[in-house]
C-alpha cells in the first residue's frame, strides 16, 4: 500500500453493500465509509474460514510462524499509515502512548506470538504411564472487539488463534471498523487466502458469530453486560470462551511513597488513551499523610498533558470516542462536583469546542460509594479517595464486583507485594498501571472475565487440551 488514500480505497464499500459514515470524534468530520457487512456476509466468511482451516493447521508451527512473522513486516511497512487512519477514526494521538505506539504494538504482539514456544507436555512418565498434553487446533476462532484499541485487541485475539493453527473472523465494533478493516487487509498481503476475514456488521452479527456451530471459539474483549450475552449465545453449543471485560481498576498508594517520583506514572495509569482503557487506574486510594502531596503532583502533571486533534504532532490526550462515551463521563464528574466533592483540575468541558473532548479531570474528597467511583467511567477522570489504614484501602479496593488490574504504589517492595498478594485482580502491578507485555499472562479476576491471553497461557488458550495415554 502506498498511502493512506489507496489503504483508505482498498477497504471501501463496494456496490450495493449497505455502509456506515464513519466521523472524526476530534472534529466531525468524514473519515471514510465503512462497509456494514450481513448475515450472509458471516455466513460466507465461516465457510471460507472453516474451509482453509485443515491446510492452515497442517502447515505446521514454523510456516505459521514465518507468517505472522511477515504479516508483523506488512504492519510496519505500513505503520504510518495505519497509525493516521486510528487517529482520525477512534482519536487518540499520533504521539504518546496512542496511535503509533498501538500500531507499533501490533507488529510487537504478532513476533512474540510466532515465536512464542509451547512444547507438548509430559504430565507422567513412570514406567507404566506415558501421559501426554498437547494443545490442538480447535477450527475456526470468532473474534469480537471493542472500539478503544481496536487495531491491538485485534491482534491480540488473532495472532495466538492463527499460530495454533485456527483460521478467524473478526467482527469490529461499529464504532471504529475502518481501523480493523486496514489492519487486516495489511495482514492478509503476507498471510494465506482464506485464513483471516473480517465482518463489519452490527451487534446481531456478532451475536451470530457467538452462537454459529461453525465457530470453535470466541476471543471477546468488551463491556461485562455483552461478555454475559455472549456466554449465553454460545451456551447451545458449548464454546470456547475468553473474556476479556470491563473494570474499574483501583490503585493504592502506601505511606511510605514519594509522591513527586510516582505523579507522571500515576498520570498515564490512568489517562492512558485518554482513559478509554480497560485496564486503567480508575480509582486512587491515597494515605491520608501524603494525600495532599499526591493531588498536588499529579495535578501539576494534570495540567502540563496537551490534548487535541489527534493528527496534531503535540498532543498526547484526545477526544472521547464517541458522544455515548462523552456523556457517560461529563454525567459522573458533574454528580461528583454536586455531591461536594473537590474538582483538582478539568471537569468544565468547553461547550463551544467542537468535537468529544473531555478534559483531564482529578476529583478529591470523593466518598468511596460515589457513582464515579463505583462506576466504569471509561474516560479522562480519576477519584481520589483518602485512606488512613492499609487494611481499610484493601476492603475499598476489593468492593467492586469486577477485577481486571490494581496497582500498589510504594518504595518497600515487600510491603508493596504484601499488599498486592491481598487484591482480587487479575494483575496486580507495582509502581506503575496497565503495562502489559506480550509475553506476560493477562486476564481478568470476577466479573472482568476469564481465560488468559498472551504468552505460552495464551497459545494454550487457543488450542484444544489433549492428552495422550500411552
Ligand atoms: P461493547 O461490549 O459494547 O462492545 C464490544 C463488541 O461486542 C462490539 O464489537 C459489539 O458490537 C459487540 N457486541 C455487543 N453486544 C454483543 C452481543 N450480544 N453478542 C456479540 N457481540 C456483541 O464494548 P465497547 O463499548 O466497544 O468497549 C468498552 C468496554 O470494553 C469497556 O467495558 C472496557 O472495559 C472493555 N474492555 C475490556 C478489555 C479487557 O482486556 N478486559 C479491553 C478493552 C476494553
Amino acid at each position: 500500500m502506498e498511502s493512506y488514500d489507496a489503504l483508505l480505497a482498498s477497504i471501501a464499500p463496494v456496490a450495493g453493500q449497505n455502509t456506515r459514515t464513519i466521523l472524526d470524534p476530534a472534529t466531525g468530520a468524514v473519515v471514510g465509509q465503512a462497509p456494514v457487512h450481513t448475515l450472509e456476509d458471516l455466513e460466507q466468511a465461516i465457510a471460507s474460514a472453516a474451509e482453509a482451516q485443515p491446510a492452515w493447521a497442517a502447515a505446521g508451527h514454523d510456516a505459521r510462524s514465518a507468517a505472522l512473522l511477515r504479516a508483523a513486516d506488512a504492519v510496519e511497512r505500513n505503520a504510518e499509515e495505519l497509525a493516521q487512519l486510528l487517529s482520525r477514526e477512534q482519536g487518540k494521538p499520533l504521539n504518546g502512548p496512542n496511535a503509533r505506539f498501538e500500531v507499533g504494538a501490533c507488529a510487537a504482539w504478532l513476533r512474540t506470538a510466532a515465536t512464542t514456544v509451547l512444547e507438548p507436555e509430559t504430565v507422567v512418565d513412570d514406567g507404566t504411564t506415558r501421559a501426554e498434553l498437547h494443545y490442538r487446533p480447535i477450527g475456526v476462532v470468532g473474534a469480537i472487539g471493542p472500539w478503544n484499541w481496536p487495531m491491538m485487541i485485534t491482534i491480540w485475539q488473532i495472532a495466538p488463534a492463527l499460530r495454533m493453527g485456527n483460521t478467524a473472523v473478526v467482527k469490529p465494533s461499529k464504532m471504529t471498523p475502518l481501523s480493523v478493516l486496514a489492519l487486516i487487509k495489511v495482514l492478509n498481503e503476507e498471510l494465506p487466502e482464506g485464513i483471516l476475514h473480517v465482518v463489519a456488521g452490527d451487534r446481531h452479527v456478532g451475536a451470530r458469530l457467538a452462537e454459529h456451530p461453525a465457530i470453535g471459539k470466541v476471543m471477546f474483549t468488551g463491556s461485562t453486560a455483552a461478555g454475559r450475552e455472549i456466554i449465553r449465545s454460545s451456551a447451545d453449543t458449548v464454546k470456547r470462551l475468553t473474556l476479556e471485560l470491563g473494570g474499574n481498576d483501583a490503585g493504592i498508594v502506601l505511606p511510605d511513597a514519594n509522591p513527586q517520583s510516582i505523579a507522571q506514572d500515576l498520570f498515564w495509569g490512568a489517562f492512558i488513551n485518554t482513559g478509554q482503557t480497560c485496564a486503567a487506574l480508575k480509582r486512587l486510594y491515597v494515605h491520608d499523610s501524603i494525600y495532599d502531596a499526591v493531588c498536588t503532583e499529579l495535578t501539576a502533571v494534570a495540567k502540563a498533558m496537551p490534548m487535541g486533534i489527534g493528527l496534531d504532532e503535540n498532543n498526547v490526550l484526545g477526544p472521547l470516542q464517541n458522544k455515548a462515551q462523552y456523556d457517560v463521563v461529563a454525567t459522573l464528574v458533574e454528580a461528583a462536583r454536586d455531591s461536594g466533592a473537590r474538582i483538582l483540575t478539568g471537569g468544565n468541558p468547553d461547550p463551544e469546542q467542537p468535537g468529544y473532548f473531555y478534559p483531564a479531570t482529578l476529583i478529591a474528597d470523593i466518598d468511596n460509594d460515589n457513582p464515579l467511583v463505583t462506576e466504569e467511567q471509561f474516560g479522562p477522570a480519576l477519584p481520589i479517595i483518602r485512606y488512613s489504614t492499609v487494611d481499610d484501602a484493601v476492603q475499598m479496593a476489593n468492593a467492586l464486583d469486577v477485577g481486571l488490574g490494581a496497582s500498589v504504589w510504594s518504595t518497600d517492595p515487600a510491603a508493596a507485594r504484601d499488599v498486592a498478594a491481598r487484591l482480587q485482580a487479575g494483575t496486580v502491578w507495582i509502581n506503575k498501571h496497565g503495562a502489559v507485555d506480550p509475553r506476560v499472562p493477562f486476564g481478568g479476576a470476577k466479573q472482568s472475565g476469564y481465560g488468559l491471553e498472551f504468552g505460552t497461557e495464551g497459545l494454550k488458550a487457543l488450542g484444544i487440551p489433549q492428552v495422550i495415554n500411552g
